[in-house]
């Protein structure tokens, strides 16, 4: 069997052009553009080149940018002060602080700083409440990518167990939690986990974002399986997954590429996120008018 590839990059563009509609729309009805705050304290040089992405394509898309960026020997105060200042803007529609923060600050504390409703990071702890409870709100960008991958490849979620690798606060465990939202029969797996390769060879649906290069190979994979990897390794050789590409795409019903698969969709989450958030802020101030 040879895995059908999951076009992330073909997937992202026709997401991108459907948030690019949905601003005109909201410009057509409400004469402003969504506003997107990106806020990046110090010089971290691949925290600037993410920030500089997303900048660039919000502009794309037709978003208003109310970037700041302040200075890497900023006071918790300071930031804490920016913050507000973009919460009680009503043009800014979302507001992301980058991540990670320089050492005098506490990223996860100034992070829920940000009201749900302009979270569009979904990162706060008010956010990942709702999406535990299963109440709608924001929903972290990147999980959320890979649901509209699986979606796009005609995957069914509902009844499908769906084995998660990792459980971080950014990926693992808000995947785990879209996924159980969608009726998958949901398994979390980690670093402590004992024998990965039996728990994952009973997945039909594989996430992967457990940050190593190639751990899951072809005796990990249930023949068929679609397999979601998430994870980005910068090599001498370009930027490689979590998964060995070459023999699992040979187990593999449908697979990621890296590049070209979750990637791309991370971006196109935020801005997704965002218009919802301006549509959702305009709704509200519409029916307490
Ligand atoms: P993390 O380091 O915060 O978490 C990794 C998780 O993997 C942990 O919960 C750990 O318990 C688990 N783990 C580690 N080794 C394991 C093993 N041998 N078996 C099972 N589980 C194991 O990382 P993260 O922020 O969740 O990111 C994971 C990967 O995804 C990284 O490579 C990161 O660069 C990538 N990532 C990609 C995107 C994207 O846009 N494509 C976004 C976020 C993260």
């Amino acid at each position: 069997m040879s895995a059908s590839i999951i076009d992330g990059t073909a997937v992202a563009r026709a997401s991108r052009a459907r948030t690019a509609d949905r601003v005109a729309a909201f410009r057509a009805r409400h004469g402003l553009a969504p506003g997107l705050a990106t806020v990046l304290v110090g010089d971290d040089p691949a925290s600037e080149v993410y920030v500089r992405n997303k900048r660039r394509a919000a502009a794309e898309a037709g978003i208003a940018d109310f970037h700041r960026h302040l200075d890497a020997r900023s006071a918790p105060d300071e930031v804490a002060g920016v913050l507000a200042e973009l919460t009680a803007n009503n043009r800014v529609s979302g507001i992301l602080l980058q991540l990670p923060v320089p050492g005098q600050l506490d990223g996860p504390a100034l992070v829920d700083l940000i009201p749900p409703g302009k979270d569009v990071d979904g990162l706060t702890t008010q956010s990942q409440g709702l999406l535990a409870r299963g109440v709608p709100g924001l929903r972290p960008c990147t999980p959320s990518g890979v649901i509209e991958l699986l979606d796009s490849a005609g995957v069914t979620l509902a009844g499908a167990h769906a084995v998660v690798v990792g459980r971080s606060e950014l990926v693992g465990r808000p995947m785990a939690q879209l996924l159980l939202g969608r009726d998958a029969t949901v398994t979390i797996t980690h670093s402590r986990t004992r024998d990965l390769e039996a728990i994952s060879r009973e997945a039909d649906i594989l996430v992967v974002a457990a940050g190593r290069p190639a751990l899951i190979t072809a005796r990990h994979v249930k023949p068929g399986a679609a397999v979601i990897d998430v994870g980005i390794h910068r090599t001498d050789h370009g930027l490689t997954g979590d998964v060995a590409f070459d023999e699992v795409s040979a187990v593999a019903g449908h697979l990621t590429p890296v590049p070209g698969g979750v990637g791309p969709m991370t971006i196109a989450g935020l801005l997704s996120n965002t218009v919802s958030a301006a549509e959702i802020a305009a709704a509200e101030t519409a029916s307490t008018d």
